[in-house]
């Protein structure tokens, strides 16, 4: 092969296809450039399509869009597991790595800019609104504690360890549930512990409240439940934690204690994960995963003190029914509640009432629609909207303190909880606007396939959220 040697190697590399000792026409004569050229350009052709056979063949897998819910594949019946974590405020899933919450975000719909709660934005009012689909004002929760001047509760106060079914209006979903001939189970709602309807809060499917039950112990009960025969399996589930609110409160919503609160909580969310894989049903079940409402820096100096209100109008003490973040005053029937609010604006307006600027005070039938906190007679007749983060109080003390709160208006963004759903009914990596809770009973009807209570809610939300039936 003495020729070869002679020959440019390049040109040696590009002869393979051509037999020397046929009697066919030389190859052109390539310059080293060009053939240059025209192996980057094959190479390059290599590339891009290898490259689309491997992008086409993952979207294939992952990012096709769903179109129509997904069929079961071990269950018997669709399952609602609504876990609530409370004063999740929506932001908090930024604080730090939570690898569990993200597992259901990126393979199911979130609010993308989170949960809108009711007002007041408090835990007892949220909690039965979420279940009832009825704004406060309906479902009867006016507050976590409240004086009922009517009849029908003699007057009495409600608290929130009141579970006389007197307080608790509308139909929550547990007794929708079980009225239609399905199973319920709560661990831990505002509500639940309640007997209505067709509801007797059943020992083995129904809690009650106790703050120092272990988390894990719950996750497990829930997890226990799956473990039933098929048709014992509860349609729908409650799940309830009580942080990262707890500390929130403690130590406000920027502290490192909620980093660590919230990773507390998303651990849990592992745990559920983890439990439901075991048992084979994790892609079954659709976990709806949200908060009651958000939380808000407060300190000291945002203060607004009652008694600095003395020179244009005295408000006793007996008359408050709740200070803050929801300041409402019921004055004896003798006094004119219209004279009241007027009397209590010209002071706070006047410049002269240390952070007057941010209390606006009420008649309840005048407070903006959107807040929808009037149609009660539970509702007191004068109510005050506190700016975020400042606080009501009495009189001037020397007392010093900084914590976090909530209960103001909901239009706050700090107020804004999170909404996150994933299972056969939600299209995965899917985000949605934000929505108010009173939406939530609908969507849960829609999911289970049973006719629901009417509600405040919209008929035509749940097809925004879910997936039509496969
Ligand atoms: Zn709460």
């Amino acid at each position: 092969m003495a020729e070869d040697d002679e020959e440019p190697p390049t040109s040696k590399l590009l002869s393979f296809d051509t037999d020397s000792s046929s009697k066919s026409p030389k190859p052109p004569n390539l310059t080293p450039k060009l053939i240059l050229i025209v192996v980057t350009c094959v190479a390059a052709a290599i590339i891009i399509a290898f490259g689309f056979l491997f992008f086409s063949s993952s979207s294939s897998s992952s990012h096709q869009p769903d179109v129509v819910s997904r069929p079961l594949k071990k269950l018997k019946h669709p399952v609602v597991l609504l876990i609530s974590s409370d004063g999740f405020r929506f932001g908090y899933q930024y604080k730090t790595d939570t690898p569990n919450m993200n597992k259901l975000i990126t393979n199911g719909t979130e609010a993308q800019l989170g949960l809108i709660p009711v007002f007041p934005t408090l835990t007892f009012p949220n909690h039965y609104a979420i279940v009832t689909g009825l704004y406060p004002a309906y479902h009867g929760i006016v507050n976590n504690y409240f004086l009922d001047p009517d009849n029908t509760t003699g007057g009495e106060a409600f608290n929130m360890k009141s579970y006389d079914p007197k307080w608790w209006l509308g139909e929550p979903l547990w007794e929708t549930v079980v009225n239609h001939g399905l199973k319920a189970s709560t661990y831990f709602w505002p509500g639940s512990e309640v007997n209505k309807g067709g509801w007797t809060c059943p020992q083995f499917f129904c809690k009650v409240y106790n703050g120092s039950v272990p988390f894990e112990e719950r996750v497990d009960t829930v997890l226990n439940y799956f473990d039933l025969p098929s048709d014992e399996i509860p349609s729908f589930m409650t799940l309830y934690f009580g942080e990262p609110d707890h500390h929130g409160h403690k130590v406000g919503p920027d502290d490192p204690r909620i980093t660590q609160a919230v990773e507390r909580v998303d651990g849990m969310i592992g745990k559920l994960i983890r439990g439901l894989e075991e048992r084979g049903v994790f892609e079954d079940v659709n976990i709806i995963m949200l908060g009651d409402h958000g939380m808000v820096g407060t300190c000291d100096e945002k203060l607004i003190f009652l008694e600095d209100l003395a020179p244009w109008i005295e408000i006793p003490k007996d008359w408050i029914q709740s200070y803050s973040p929801l300041l409402s005053i019921r004055p004896p029937p003798s006094y004119s509640a219209k004279d009241i609010v007027t009397k209590m604006n010209e002071g706070l307006k006047s410049g002269k009432v240390q952070n007057g600027q941010y209390l606006k005070v009420y008649l309840k039938e005048e407070l903006p629609d959107r807040l929808h906190y009037s149609a009660s007679g539970r509702i007191p007749p004068i109510i005050g909207l506190i700016d975020e983060a400042f606080k009501v109080e009495q009189k001037s003390s020397k007392r010093k303190e900084c914590g976090g709160s909530h209960g103001y208006d909901n239009a706050f963004f700090s107020m804004r909880s999170i909404f996150i759903g994933r299972g056969p009914k939600f299209a995965r990596s899917r985000k949605v606007p934000s929505f108010e809770n009173v939406q939530i009973y609908n969507l849960v009807t829609t999911i289970l396939n049973i006719q629901g209570a009417s509600n405040n809610g919209t008929i035509s939300f749940p097809k925004t959220i879910l997936l039509p039936n496969h």
